[in-house]
């Protein structure tokens, strides 16, 4: 019989549910949950891919001790006395983890009330830290908690949509195609986007506004007052309901029009336009994202935008408030745990004695932390210098995710202690760890994610870990039973932890805190098993606000008044540009990818649509630093640090602005973990590090030689300047360029491709280059191109051609050609990776008549699944017809 589960998507903050299928052959089909209230049924292309990325290749399957094989009790015997050693001889604050939002709500609570609640120190911090800080300050600064007032059908519902700072099309596809099919059907919804680039985002925006970096709270700042002055105020919401708006007014009014304008980078008419559809729709969600958070300037751009909103009554009410979009899929979970250095559990504060007694009674914690620890750019500092000497890590890449990445690589190295939980084996911060613990992964771990419309859902296991990997909340409590703290972690199972945190929530709450779902506290383990999704809050002993879909409609906020606050944003921003580094560098995600990639660089179909890192850059940015597209360029920063990446150029990028993606490490890459080139500059507020915005300069990076290699076995010991690598159908594909080995060759291509002494190969070598292929009795098993400059080889079908049996002589030549032969087609690169469409059948289906998105899609499938893809197709469609018409 075959198995279906429901479950959750482990990608972005959208949280979609995912109905699981496993045939009775073990076959394992994905689809999206059609009752799942965030998605509908929808996937976007990474979720649709999930099955795709369950393979074994690369997991750890045991607990290592410095690179040997160990078994649990070693391991965790291990763990636990050197942490207790090192508290004994140097106090808690010389310990610290570094957690993840790809973490369940039950691992998060488990390290954070090890950590704060019996290790007695706060030294916990996430890579949410990374991703929703400033959101978090300003939501806390503004409502007095960590409160998104609305919901996902606000955006529905809305008149006007403003998305700053967020490429959703790409970052939270579900959410945008629901956005996207909200406006198709009512036309007059409004849609604006802010941000420096048009990104495919812009696809259905009514306007776009290409702010300047860091110009976001001097054109909500100008907003304020716009609204204020031309009488768009609910004056009886501010005064019965806020404070500070004198102080956020004056702060607003500090920059006249002119500055204004210089700030943000806008013309007037396009601040106006902005400015009075704002006023004129009184139904407006403001999205934002990392274009927000990810700044020096984060927090006061979250309270910018805030402000506008508590000004004009519009929040809390259907179709209007600001909603932040959380990156990760459990980023809201961690916050809820008070998984973040500076939070306590259940939406407590650290800082509030009353909520420190609260939490220690209900753990009966020995010792509980009694203020903040250390922050994620401060606390890899500690490590650096020596204050922390012993790191636990888990579920995350510090060494390609952190700021100064190098810096922090060096300071994991260089750390006397670094245990590393992980499912895969090779990433860069694995590679660093004195202890290596197995984790289980999404289809084998169980637990629960909250999205970012605070609904809470079940991620369940479908299936068995490898070897020995065990559950992140078990290895915590595991080690916490091992320094001395038994009775409070014997916990059952998931459920056990679930229904304390449950618990906890509504512990002498009586509605003074937002984050409530006691209604749930000692829940068993058939009724967590059958839990269906829900929003908090879920109170015990009472109605939730508005049914539990949105907060203060009523006025009432969390602040001791229970009112709301305004908060006068600073409006300057920071200028890092000069005529060394003339270039403002900005970083983010792509369609197809999560972060460092090492669950969606599993799947071939994610991987063929962006296959190598690269930099946007305007044409004629491009032109004056003499650059073509395609060529390689360097980026270097400021402060130090450097990237080879390949030149993208696009008139959809800002003049005198790059976009590097953040996904490629030191395991895809040799030079582009971009983050690297940022400082560890953050906002002063929230920690969170500036991501968005550092000074760079640009060059085209020469080389001898480019080539590009497919190969069966994964390509080892690649040694070029250049080199990217990605994962194909049958192998794997690989772009390099450098210099001549000193081994020629073929020499070169047997030892990276591993090729036995059994491989024949054949090709040809002139003037121009090196064509040669690999065979195994008939089969292909690599085949390499080089050539003086970017070789001319059909990438996805040579790559296609893996392991494909190749009798024919003349059918050998073909593959030595790089190019299908007579009666041979070749798809060209991935436009649509649902379906696997290349750009060649795109522009014959166009070539064919097809003059419509919609058109495209009924003749090749593409565009037809999560729609993420409609964007390009849409361009391609208008290039053309606009080449036809000349
Ligand atoms: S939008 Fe895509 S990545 Fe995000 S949760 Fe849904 S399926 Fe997963």
């Amino acid at each position: 019989m075959a198995q279906e589960t429901r479950t959750t998507c482990p990608y972005c903050g959208v949280g979609c549910g995912v109905l699981v299928r496993v045939d009775d052959d073990g076959r394992t089909s994905v689809s999206g949950d059609p009752d799942h209230p965030a998605n509908f049924g929808r996937l976007c292309s990474k979720g649709s891919a999930l099955a795709e990325t369950l393979g074994d290749d690369g997991r750890i399957h045991h607990p290592e001790i410095g690179g040997r094989q160990a078994d649990w009790d070693e391991a965790l015997d291990l763990v636990a006395g050197t942490f207790a050693q090192t508290i004994a001889e140097h106090g808690p604050e010389a310990v610290a983890f570094y957690l993840s939002g790809q973490l369940l709500t039950e691992d998060y609570y488990v390290a954070n009330k090890l950590m704060k609640g019996f290790i007695g120190a706060a030294n916990i911090d996430t890579n949410s830290r990374l991703c929703m800080a400033s959101s978090v300050a300003g939501h806390r600064r503004a409502f007095g908690a960590d409160t998104v007032p609305g919901n996902y059908e606000d955006i529905e519902l809305a008149d006007l949509v403003v998305i700053v700072g967020s490429n959703m099309a790409w970052c939270h596809p579900v959410l945008y195609q629901r956005l996207a099919a909200a406006k198709a059907a009512r036309p007059e919804m409004a849609v604006v986007v802010i941000d420096p680039r048009r990104t495919a985002t812009s696809d259905i925006a009514d306007l776009h506004l290409s702010v300047r970096a860091d110009g976001d709270v001097a054109l909500f700042n100008g907003l304020l007052a716009h609204l204020h002055d031309n009488g768009w105020t609910d004056l009886a919401f501010v005064a019965e309901h806020t404070e500070g708006f004198e102080a956020a007014l004056t702060e607003a009014r500090r920059l006249g029009p002119t500055e204004l304008a210089e700030i943000t980078g806008l013309l007037p008419q396009e601040i106006a336009a902005l400015y009075e559809r704002f006023a004129g729709a009184e139904k407006v969600v403001t999205l934002f994202s990392q274009g927000v958070n990810q700044s020096s300037s984060g927090s006061d751009k979250v309270n910018a935008i805030i402000n506008c909103h508590l000004l004009t009554g519009r929040i809390g009410r259907p179709g209007m408030g600001p909603l932040s979009l959380t990156g990760q899929p459990n980023a809201m979970g961690g916050r809820e745990v008070g998984g973040l250095a500076n939070m306590l559990a259940a939406h407590m504060n650290l800082d509030n004695a009353a909520d420190r007694d609260r939490v220690g009674r209900f753990w009966a914690a020995p010792s509980l932390a009694d203020r903040p620890g250390l922050k994620a750019v401060d606390l890899f500092e500690a490590v650096a210098d020596g204050r922390v000497k012993a790191l636990w890590i888990m579920a995350t890449n510090p060494v390609v995710s952190m700021p100064d990445a190098d810096r922090v690589r060096a300071a994991i190295a260089a750390c006397p202690f670094v245990v590393v939980s992980d499912i895969q084996r090779d990433t860069d911060t694995a590679r660093l760890a004195h202890v290596l613990l197995p984790s289980l992964g999404w289809s084998e771990k169980s637990g629960t994610v909250t999205n970012s419309e605070r609904r809470i859902s079940r991620q369940r296991a479908f299936r068995a870990g490898p070897g020995e990997a065990r559950a992140d909340w078990w290895q915590f409590a595991e080690v916490g039973r091992r320094m001395g703290f038994g009775d409070a972690f014997a916990y059952a199972g998931p459920h056990q932890v679930f229904a304390e945190h449950a618990g906890l929530s509504g512990f002498e709450n009586g509605g003074a805190r937002d984050f409530d779902i006691s209604a749930h506290a000692g829940i068993d383990a058939a009724s967590y098993e059958r839990l269906k999704p829900f929003q908090w809050p879920q109170p015990a002993d009472g109605p939730s606000p508005d049914g539990g879909s949105r907060f203060f409609a009523d006025g009432r906020f969390y602040h001791p008044d229970g009112r709301a606050r305004f908060v006068a944003a600073k409006g300057e921003a920071e200028r890092r540009t000069n005529w060394g580094f003339p270039f403002v560098l900005n970083t983010g995600r792509i369609r197809d990818q999560w972060h460092t990639m090492t669950r969606t660089g599993k799947s071939p179909r994610l991987s063929a649509h962006l296959a190598e890192p690269f930099a946007e850059i305007h044409p004629a940015d491009a032109r004056a630093c003499g650059i073509d597209d395609a060529d390689l360029v360097e980026i270097e920063s400021a402060e130090g640090g450097r990237v080879i990446v390949r030149a993208l150029l696009t008139d959809r990028q800002a003049r005198c602005n790059l976009f590097v993606p953040m996904h490629w490490t030191g395991e895809t890459s040799a030079l582009a973990r971009v983050n690297a080139l940022f400082p560890g500059r953050v906002d002063a507020v929230s920690g969170q590090p500036a991501l968005k915005h550092t000074a760079v300069r640009l060059r085209r990076h020469d080389s001898a030689v480019h080539g590009f290699l497919v190969s069966s076995e994964k390509p080892e010991g690649v040694d070029t300047d250049y080199w990217a690598l990605a994962r194909t159908e049958h192998g794997w594909r690989l772009e390099l360029a450098g210099s001549e080995p000193a081994e020629g060759w073929e020499d070169w291509l047997r030892r990276v491709a591993g090729l036995s002494s059994q491989t024949d190969t054949i090709g040809y070598y002139d003037r121009t280059g090196t064509r040669m292929a690999a065979f195994e009795g008939t089969r292909l098993v690599a085949a390499l191109y080089v050539g003086e400059g970017p070789v001319a080889v059909s990438r996805p079908w040579a790559a296609d051609q893996l392991g494909q049996s190749f009798a024919d002589p003349h059918r050998r030549a073909d593959v030595v050609a790089g190019r299908p032969g007579k009666g041979g087609s070749d798809k060209g690169a991935i436009v649509c990776a649902c379906a696997s469409v290349g750009i060649n059948d795109i522009r014959a289906a166009i070539a064919s008549g097809c003059q419509s998105v919609a058109a495209v899609g009924e003749t090749t499938a593409a565009g037809t699944n999560c729609g993420s893809c409609r964007p390009e197709i849409r361009r391609i469609l208008e290039s053309m017809m606009m080449q036809a018409a000349e």
